[in-house]
This record gives C-alpha cells, sequence and structure tokens, in this order.
C-alpha cells in the first residue's frame, strides 16, 4: 500500500508538476525578455525628439522645427527627387536615424542646436521656398510631392543597432565597394558600417573622375601640408602605393620621402573619393577616381541602383548597414 501511494506521487510529479515548474520558469522567462526588450526601447524617450534645433549656418540663427518637416528639407537637398522612390525612403530613414543619432549623443559641436545645415559637416537642408525656386514648374509639381510622401511613408522609423539609433553615415558613389569607418578615418569602427558591394553604380555620372595638376602644383600643394616634402622625379618609385583598405580605396602611399593616407591626398588635391589610381604623364601627375565621398554606410547611387532592379527602402538599408533592423519610434 504504501509502495502504491509513493508510486501514484511520482506520476502525479511527473505529469503536473514537472510540466507546471517548466511553463513557469518558461513564463518567467518570457516576462523577462519582454522587459528587456521594452526596456531597451525605452533607454530614448523618442517623444522629446520630435523637434530639430537647426543651425543655419549662413545667418547663424538657431530654429526650431518639427522633425518630419525637418527631413522634407535634407532628403531634398541630399539626393536627387528623380532617384527611384524606395531609394529616396531610404534616405528619408537613414536622414531621420542621423538626426535622432546626432540629438540623442549630445551633438555639442554647435551648442545648443543638435545639427547644422551643411552637408561638409552634418546634413544639407535647405527650405521648401528656396528648393521649389531652383526647379521648374514641372519639377515643382512632381518632385515636393514625391519627397514629402518619402518621408511621410516612412514616418517614425529609423534604424537601430542592438536597440541603438546607428550612426547612419552616407555619400554619394562608392565607386562598387564600400568602406569601414575605421579605414577611412581611424579609431574604432561601427559593427554596422561594413565593407559590401553594389553593381550598377558605374551607370551613375558621380562613378567615376579625373584630375590633373603639373608636377609643380603637386609639389607646392603637398608641401602646404608638409614643409618636409621631397620628391626627385628623375628617380624610380617615387610614388607608390603602399595599402589598400577592405573596399579598395588608397590607405597609405608612398610619395617621395612621406607616407601619407589616401584620404589627406583626396583632401590636398579636392579629389571626388580616395579610390583612385594615380599616374605620372610627362609634366603632369593624373589621378583616375572612381566613386564620390568618403565611402562609409549607404551608397546613395547604390541605393537607387538596388531600387531600380527592385529592391525595397528596408533591403536597401540591410544592405548598406550590416546587421541592423528597422524599428518603429
Ligand atoms: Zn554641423
Amino acid at each position: 500500500m504504501r509502495k502504491l501511494i509513493i508510486y501514484i506521487l511520482c506520476v502525479v510529479f511527473l505529469c503536473f508538476l514537472i510540466p507546471i515548474l517548466f511553463t513557469k520558469n518558461l513564463k518567467n522567462n518570457l516576462v523577462a525578455k519582454t522587459e528587456e526588450i521594452q526596456s531597451v526601447e525605452t533607454t530614448y524617450d523618442y517623444g522629446k525628439y520630435n523637434k530639430v534645433k537647426l543651425l543655419h549656418t549662413k545667418t547663424e540663427e538657431i530654429e526650431e522645427i518639427d522633425l518630419d518637416t525637418y527631413l522634407y528639407g535634407v532628403v531634398s537637398s541630399e539626393m536627387p527627387a528623380n532617384f527611384e522612390m524606395e531609394a529616396l525612403k531610404a534616405q528619408a530613414v537613414v536622414a531621420r536615424t542621423y538626426t535622432l543619432y546626432k540629438i540623442i549623443n549630445n551633438n555639442s559641436k554647435h551648442g545648443e542646436a543638435s545639427i547644422c545645415d551643411d552637408s561638409a559637416c552634418c546634413q544639407a537642408w535647405i527650405s521648401k521656398e528656396d528648393r521649389l525656386n531652383k526647379w521648374n514648374e514641372e519639377e515643382r509639381q512632381n518632385n515636393w510631392e514625391k519627397i514629402v510622401s518619402a518621408v511621410n511613408e516612412t514616418k517614425g522609423k529609423i534604424i537601430t543597432y542592438e536597440g541603438k539609433p546607428i550612426n547612419a553615415f552616407f555619400h554619394s558613389n562608392s565607386g562598387g565597394t564600400t568602406d569601414t569607418a575605421t579605414n577611412v578615418w581611424g579609431g574604432s569602427n561601427y559593427p554596422y558600417l561594413q565593407a559590401v558591394t553594389t553593381s550598377g553604380e558605374d551607370a551613375y555620372s558621380q562613378y567615376s573622375s579625373e584630375a590633373t595638376v603639373t608636377k609643380d602644383e603637386f609639389i607646392s600643394k603637398i608641401k602646404e601640408n608638409h614643409s618636409d616634402f621631397e620628391i626627385d622625379f628623375s628617380k624610380e618609385n617615387q610614388i607608390e602605393i603602399l595599402e589598400y583598405t577592405d573596399g579598395g580605396r588608397i590607405k597609405t602611399i608612398k610619395i617621395g620621402n612621406l607616407n601619407l593616407s589616401g584620404v589627406e591626398i583626396r583632401t590636398i588635391f579636392g579629389l571626388r573619393s580616395a579610390r583612385f589610381e594615380i599616374t605620372i604623364d610627362g609634366d603632369n601627375i593624373k589621378f583616375n577616381v572612381l566613386g564620390y565621398g568618403h565611402g562609409v554606410g549607404m551608397s546613395q547611387t547604390g541605393a537607387d541602383s538596388m531600387a531600380k532592379k527592385g529592391a525595397n527602402y528596408e533591403e536597401i538599408i540591410k544592405h548598406f548597414y550590416t546587421g541592423v533592423e528597422i524599428t518603429n519610434i
């Protein structure tokens, strides 16, 4: 009889108690997970980021505008309105993310303002009135509506990595492959900014360019930055590429007695990118350049090229930023 009772108790334990304990654990786990997700999402009070304090660099005035109204002025300045709708939507989400990243991480560069209207510093922005004046009658009707739709149809959407808005760099044309931030600016990299390849960018005018300087100009321009610069063109191997980046840009180049970065050469000679070939041609130095811009993050012409092949804005964003999510704020 006692054995039977123990047996029954064992059966009850196995059949009911273990599943209950297990379910409870699972439930606790689920509650913990949900809380974790919620805590990530509420780390930022996105509601207070609906306004942007924009610095007008020409007048030095700070204007407070609604986020999406600000984005109409950014998207219309940063991307040609005749690009595909999905590319414009990708640009809207990238610009919204870039803006929030600046606000959240206290872009103290501009004091009270969170962002400025200069493309070389933050993001280009132009007022609706000024933008419409740059377009002819037909463009005015079609383009503005298209820009507004791109922003409104992606309302509240930003790009996140591990729950946080990413530093959404973008540029005009990668010349085929983008690059990591470290390769371009040094410092530490962001895991979502990797070198990725996109086909179709060669169809755009931003893809290739040339620049020529005389040997004398070449020497004097480098000497402006490096007074100890010396080069003897009568000797062999005076210009030699020592190292390329993951994305095929020049990382280090030996010129005369100096080792310089591709980024510095790009700046000194005003090249469109640091992806270039350099040749000595008689009395001249010639640069053949691929791509336009720093090459980090989304390539805008790459985005348009993907959209033409049927990619939507989410696919475009996930192509250029590795391992990210599109989050609704
Ligand atoms: Zn700025």
